[in-house]
């Protein structure tokens, strides 16, 4: 196994371009009027109720845009998106604008796929229905992300769920669906409950762990996640406990956050978002919980699977680089740093009080359909295959917190 090819030989795909400071909402309106006249918001409901979305609808009457708008409560659905796509098909949009967390961005994602194409988006979806090749052409979509997490700001895909025991959380992805625009304004994320900020903290996290550990990690990738994790590791907690430094912790996570999709778009992910898709689908815990409760025991059942059975893996020198830079402990040679990894990690999650997954509802009778449904794209990019008795121990470690 390697992680880049054999001649070093690696390519970046589609990148949005990136418009990232305090106040950069501004420039929104003028970023809007450069694709027309006529915007589809997709929102989250508490964006409605700030002062930002009365600021936009002042700037955008000045330019003379129309503009639509749907909202999204929850993590989107393919019904959502259909409807969504029927109802504006014909409403002549030049541009589609998301503003929320990852659940409106996503949906914003997805309508801006199909608007000018017309199919349900069931028909695009992988791993259920025709998985039809979708072909485009997309509206430009604009992502402006209000929490610090999931980097669905810079990604192709949109992640879309139908909960419950037929559930499923599948994404609609193409390279054409990576957004226009992804404007990082860190002051959006002011309002984000404390909850919020620890839940999204880990899916930032998890997805610069994962993603610097995968199997098609890049050099590239690599020095952008070592990056945001260094910048972040600290001040994040300044900002959820709000301290002196909050606004850097803020500013920090926003920036961890977009590097974050950024590199899970070229990367993909790993164990952690493997396990939290049907964790997901089949029971009603939110995304940056299934991550915040599962990474810990993921990195470390995955370091001693490659330390038992892959001794050579180059993932194994990757966790002890992770575990020297979370500790600031230079010093510390690869089984030690691996532990500071680990460590650093159960601190965490005892910290940020993230719960069992007893808390959703999951007893042990439900392990076997959880781990039969965890092998989609994530868990291909693991940086070494785990077994089904593996990811089983993992999950039932975790049941009660
Ligand atoms: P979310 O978008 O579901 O938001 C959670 C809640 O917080 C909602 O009620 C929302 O209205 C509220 N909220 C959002 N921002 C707020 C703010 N600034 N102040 C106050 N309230 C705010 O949560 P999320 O964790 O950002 O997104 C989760 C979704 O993102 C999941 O569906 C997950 O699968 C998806 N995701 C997508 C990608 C991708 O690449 N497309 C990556 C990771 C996760």
């Amino acid at each position: 196994m390697s992680q880049t090819n054999a001649n070093g030989q690696f390519a970046v795909a589609r990148l949005p371009r990136i418009v990232f400071g305090d106040g950069s909402l501004k420039k929104l309106p003028d970023l809007v009027a450069g694709f027309g006249g006529n915007v589809l918001f997709v929102t989250g409901g508490f964006f409605r109720h700030s002062l930002h979305w009365e600021a936009i609808k002042r700037e955008l009457a000045t330019r003379n845009i129309g503009f639509e708008h749907v909202k999204v409560r929850g993590e989107p659905s393919p019904k959502l998106v259909d409807e969504a796509v029927a109802q504006f098909r014909d409403s002549g949009i030049d541009c589609v604008v998301g503003i929320g967390g990852g659940s409106a961005l996503d949906a914003g994602k997805a309508i801006a796929g199909l608007l000018r194409v017309g199919n349900s988006v069931m028909d695009f979806l992988e791993g259920v229905g025709p998985e039809l090749p979708y072909e485009g052409p997309a509206v430009p979509f604009i992502a402006c992300p209000t929490t610090a997490g999931t980097g669905s700001e810079a990604t192709k895909n949109a992640v879309l769920s139908r909960h419950g025991p037929e559930g499923f959380k599948k994404s609609f992805r193409h390279e054409s669906l990576v957004p226009e625009y992804a404007l990082v304004d860190p002051e959006l994320l002011a309002s984000c409950p404390k909850e919020l900020i620890a839940a999204n903290g880990m899916d930032c996290f998890t997805q610069l762990i994962e993603s610097y550990t995968s199997t098609r990690a890049n050099p590239f990738t690599d020095s952008l996640a070592i990056g945001a994790i260094q910048r972040a590791k600290d001040v994040f907690f300044e900002w959820l406990n709000d301290g002196p430094r909050a606004a850097d912790g803020r500013n920090a996570m926003a920036y961890a956050a977009l590097i974050s999709g950024i590199c899970l778009a070229q990367t993909g992910l790993g164990a952690v978002h493997g396990l939290a898709s049907p964790l997901g689908a089949f029971h009603p815990i939110p995304h940056g919980v299934a991550c915040g409760c599962m990474v810990s025991v993921a990195t470390e059942t995955n370091i001693a699977a490659m330390e038992e059975r892959e001794p050579g893996n180059p993932a194994l020198e990757k966790y002890a680089e992770l575990g020297r830079v979370l500790s600031g402990n230079r010093h510390l040679k690869g089984a030690e740093a691996r532990d500071a990894l680990i460590g650093t990690l159960n601190n965490w999650t005892r910290r940020l009080c993230m719960p069992g997954l007893m808390n959703f509802g999951i007893q042990g009778g439900d392990i076997p359909r959880l781990v039969a449904n965890a092998r989609g794209s994530s868990m291909t990019t693991n940086p070494i295959v785990l077994s089904d008795t593996e990811l089983t121990a993992m999950l039932e470690r975790r049941l009660a917190g």
